[in-house]
């Protein structure tokens, strides 16, 4: 245990289009066990397969977006996890106007097959055509679909530096534009990682917090400020490249002020 109280898990392998199945077995108990007196888990999120694009043109790669992302949501409910992260994919070029109507589509038949999970639109660094490097955009997005209650954001503070909002000199300007761009609420996560790159590099290069382009001081005034002060932090740093250690999670605490 490195002493999370929010963890994310991938339901499946994050680069193969197998859709979780409860039929699989494995995942009796798994609510239990997060329980558990001592595991100091409180909340789950999941991140749903990187190869998903609700935003491709190509109808084939689409419907298996569709699909993936309608089974995801549904395992997740029925494992007891209450959110699913979603990067938007690419639109290769088409321009985010041509694929709305499909993302929505995407969105709307994903939460209906399922019943409380909430799905969080993640940004994106701006790498080739991903869909999210702005964040009206995704407001965009979230305006459109039926069940806006269930859609929230995953705010990433690489993504966000690297699509090019350096935030470093003025954090509560950064946070204001960003509760300006959102509609109110919608920020319930934050992936908190340092950048291996500079802002405007549309890059999506994660480091170790304070060993990386942004630093931890800009980082926790950040995260500190609304709207992200509300949401859960999730770590997604290298580490030693296992991913967080028990040290990353102690630091981001103190970074939030928890300990
Ligand atoms: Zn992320």
């Amino acid at each position: 245990m490195i002493g999370a109280s929010v963890i994310q898990i991938f339901s499946n392998s994050p680069r193969t289009w197998k859709a979780a199945s409860i039929a699989l077995g494995g995942f009796e108990g798994f609510g239990d066990a997060i329980d558990a007196a001592g595991s100091g888990v409180q909340r789950v999120v999941s991140h749903v397969s990187y190869l998903v694009n609700i935003a491709s043109p190509d109808p084939e790669l689409y419907e298996r977006s569709v699909r993936v992302l309608r089974e995801t949501l549904n395992f997740c409910g029925t494992i007891g996890v209450t959110g699913a992260v979603l990067h938007l994919g690419s639109h290769r070029g088409v321009g985010l106007d041509a694929r709305l109507g499909a993302i929505r589509d995407a969105i709307d038949d994903a939460l209906a097959a399922s019943q409380s999970v909430k799905l969080l639109l993640e940004n994106s660094a701006g790498a080739g055509d991903s869909v999210g490097s702005s964040l009206s955009d995704l407001a965009r997005i979230i305006g459109s679909v039926q069940q806006t209650h269930r859609i929230g954001v995953c705010l990433d503070t690489q993504h966000l530096f690297a699509a090019g909002c350096d935030f470093r000199a003025a954090t509560a300007t950064a946070a204001r534009r960003i509760a300006g761009e959102l509609p109110e609420g919608s920020v319930q996560a934050v992936h908190l990682n340092d950048s291996k790159v500079v802002s405007g590099s549309h890059l999506d290069r994660h480091e170790n917090l304070g060993a990386g382009a942004i630093g931890v001081d800009a980082l926790a005034a950040l995260i500190c400020e609304d709207p992200l002060a509300k949401a859960d932090v999730i770590l997604e740093t290298p580490g030693d490249g296992d991913g967080p250690r028990r040290e990353d999670v102690d630091l981001a605490k103190r970074m939030v002020g928890l300990t």
